[in-house]
């Protein structure tokens, strides 16, 4: 634990180049809008993810919500402030244990969905902050609503059954140039009054920061390649 521990070392480093180049990217951007960053701890263990605590970070993200389960309840007992965002798919069924896990749910993107959360809430459950996933190149494998449908899902899930969303959530085609997807979500959330966006991943978070972000999800850059 002391500041020497070369793993903590190594992920100060990398936090630092991580966060610089975020940085870098918003003032090029111009405007006072911050951009956080969601280190994606997603296969790693919480003996992976402590140094990066240690190092600083507090926001994370999870894609599944049985991993998270299993590690981070301990890791947000032991530390102050975490705040751990779902990026990945969430089925109805978990939506209690995601609710009870989970500060922000980055994967809304479909009607029964919105239903369960509702019928949560309907129990006395306090929503956290909702994005909504758009499936912003059309793609068949791909979660998310379909771009067609999110005019009228984002519009429902305001207005109609007042959900607490608070931006877009995107995850744009891998053999792509991305800024034209990063574009075309950050003109649906305007569209809609709403001011978060994320996007970016390793790969191309400083495109997604030219382009409105205001979450990037960094997973390898921070940790290393996934095995
Ligand atoms: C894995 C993952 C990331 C992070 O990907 P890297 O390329 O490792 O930065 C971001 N968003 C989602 C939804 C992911 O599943």
């Amino acid at each position: 634990m002391s500041a020497a521990n070369p793993k903590v070392e190594l992920q100060k480093q990398r936090l630092r180049f991580v966060l610089n180049r975020i940085e870098a990217a918003r003032v090029a951007r111009g405007g006072e809008a911050p951009v956080e960053l969601i280190a994606v701890s997603k296969t790693k263990s919480a003996d992976d993810i402590l140094p990066l605590i240690e190092a600083g970070q507090r926001v994370f993200g999870e894609n599944r919500v049985q991993e998270a389960a299993g590690k981070w309840p301990a890791l947000k007992a032991a530390h102050e402030g975490l705040e751990l965002h779902l990026i990945g798919p969430l089925q109805t069924n978990k939506v209690g244990q995601a609710l009870a896990l989970f500060d922000v749910i980055q994967t809304l993107d479909r009607p029964r969905l919105a239903g369960a959360l509702m019928a949560a809430r309907d129990n006395g459950v306090t929503l956290p902050p909702l994005f909504v996933q758009v499936n912003i190149g059309a793609e068949a494998q791909k979660a998310g609503v379909m771009p067609d449908e999110a005019d009228g899902f984002i519009e429902q899930c305001l207005n109609e059954w007042e959900l607490p969303v608070v931006g877009l959530m995107c995850i744009p085609p891998a053999d792509e140039v991305p800024g034209p997807f990063f574009d075309k979500l950050a003109a649906l959330a305007a569209a809609h009054g709403l001011a978060q966006l994320s996007m970016g991943m390793s790969g191309d978070f400083e495109v997604a920061i030219a382009e409105g972000a205001s979450h990037v999800r960094v997973g390898s850059a921070l940790f290393g390649a996934r095995g």
